[in-house]
């Protein structure tokens, strides 16, 4: 459920609106910084629902309450019209620009990173990333090179100008990779670990959060709620791609995901075409559709020498592959009022 005051209710309306809920068991959520006062009203409403909605009817300044039909709140588009924008340190997801993190997979080397940051931003890359903490399908796989992974991910900040995006995995590890990272990833694996999802909520660090590969989108807004009723709204989503019976990819690319999630919900959408299809040879595609589908962003693989990569060689773009893709995308934006 959430109240819509009128535009000229008085603080103090608003706060026998809050109170008033509280009195009743539940929690009331302000959505900050907009020119109309909505409050979300987050707990177990049930069998009561309809009574409480003849009842707020009556406080004064309410102007609306609505019976929000989906079970996420604070991420929906009627509780919050606008879009939201996430800033990473002046970096803007969610407005005109579409705005591109690019790296290796994982972070292997300090010559290693800082060679492909310099390379991703002479092409126009906004974000840079990189793995310090690896999910691996088999724990004898290169697992990371973990807090080292994170310095040189700080100095590769430091060197190209560029914000870093890197996943953590283990509630424990939140704080150690906050200190070094500006956007925390939650990869797929982790979508569903609500512990991780609540730790990065207690932060006020931007959270992309990549959909689960077996996971309906109606899932992953959910695990996004999570996030911001700790209080963190700063979340992108990210489409990476989910298991179908498809095999001719890795991962099938769920393109209508941007148009729902924008719809939806007022979070930037992000697509990773990486490992949404895992064959370099398809990225640049993919990296087209998604923004002209609308995409807020794109997260691509690149690798100076992917034969050699330790984790995703096969599915990263050469430097000079990932310059041709900006040209190109720089293109697309255009045709649809966007900006890379
Ligand atoms: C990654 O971005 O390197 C990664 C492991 O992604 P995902 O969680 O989507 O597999
Ligand atoms: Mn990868």
């Amino acid at each position: 459920m959430i109240i819509i005051m009128q535009t000229q209710a008085t603080s103090d309306q608003i706060q026998s609106v809050e109170d008033e809920i509280q009195r009743i068991g539940l929690r009331p959520f302000m959505n900050p910084g907009v020119e109309r006062k909505v409050i979300a009203v987050l707990g177990a409403l049930d069998a009561k629902k309809a009574d409480l909605v003849e009842h707020f009817y009556s406080f004064p300044g309410v102007d609306r309450v609505d019976l929000i039909s989906h079970l996420w709140k604070l991420a929906s588009r009627e509780y919050h019209p606008e879009d939201t924008i996430v800033d990473v340190c002046g970096v803007k997801i969610g407005g005109v620009q579409v705005v591109v993190s690019a790296g290796p997979c994982s972070v292997e080397s300090e010559e290693q990173m800082i060679e492909i940051a310099l390379a991703v931003k002479a092409s126009g890359a906004h974000l840079i990333r990189g793995g310090a903490f690896k999910p691996r399908t088999s724990p004898y796989a290169f697992q990371g090179l973990g807090e080292e992974g994170l310095k040189i991910l700080a100095k590769a900040r430091d060197e190209s100008g560029l914000p870093v995006v890197t996943e953590v995995m283990d509630t424990h590890d939140v704080e150690l990779v906050a200190e070094y990272a500006d956007v925390l990833q939650i990869g797929t694996r982790n979508m569903q670990n609500y512990s991780l999802l609540k730790r990065v909520g207690q932060t006020r660090h931007p959270v992309l959060l990549k959909r689960g590969q077996g996971c309906k989108l109606r899932d992953q807004v959910m695990s996004a709620e999570y996030i911001i009723a700790e209080g963190n709204p700063n979340v992108i989503l990210c489409e990476r791609g989910i298991t179908t019976f498809e095999d001719s990819t890795r991962n099938t690319t769920d393109i209508n995901a941007v148009p729902v999630l924008k719809q939806w919900t007022h979070l930037p959408v992000m697509v990773d075409p990486s490992h949404a299809t895992g064959d370099w040879r398809y990225v640049s595609s993919v990296s087209k559709a998604a923004v002209a589908a609308g995409a807020d962003g794109l997260l691509v693989e690149v690798h100076n020498d992917p034969k050699r990569a330790l984790s995703d060689g096969p599915q990263s773009l050469r430097p000079e592959q990932f310059d041709d893709l900006m040209r190109q995308l720089r293109r697309v934006a255009e045709a649809v009022d966007r900006t890379v």
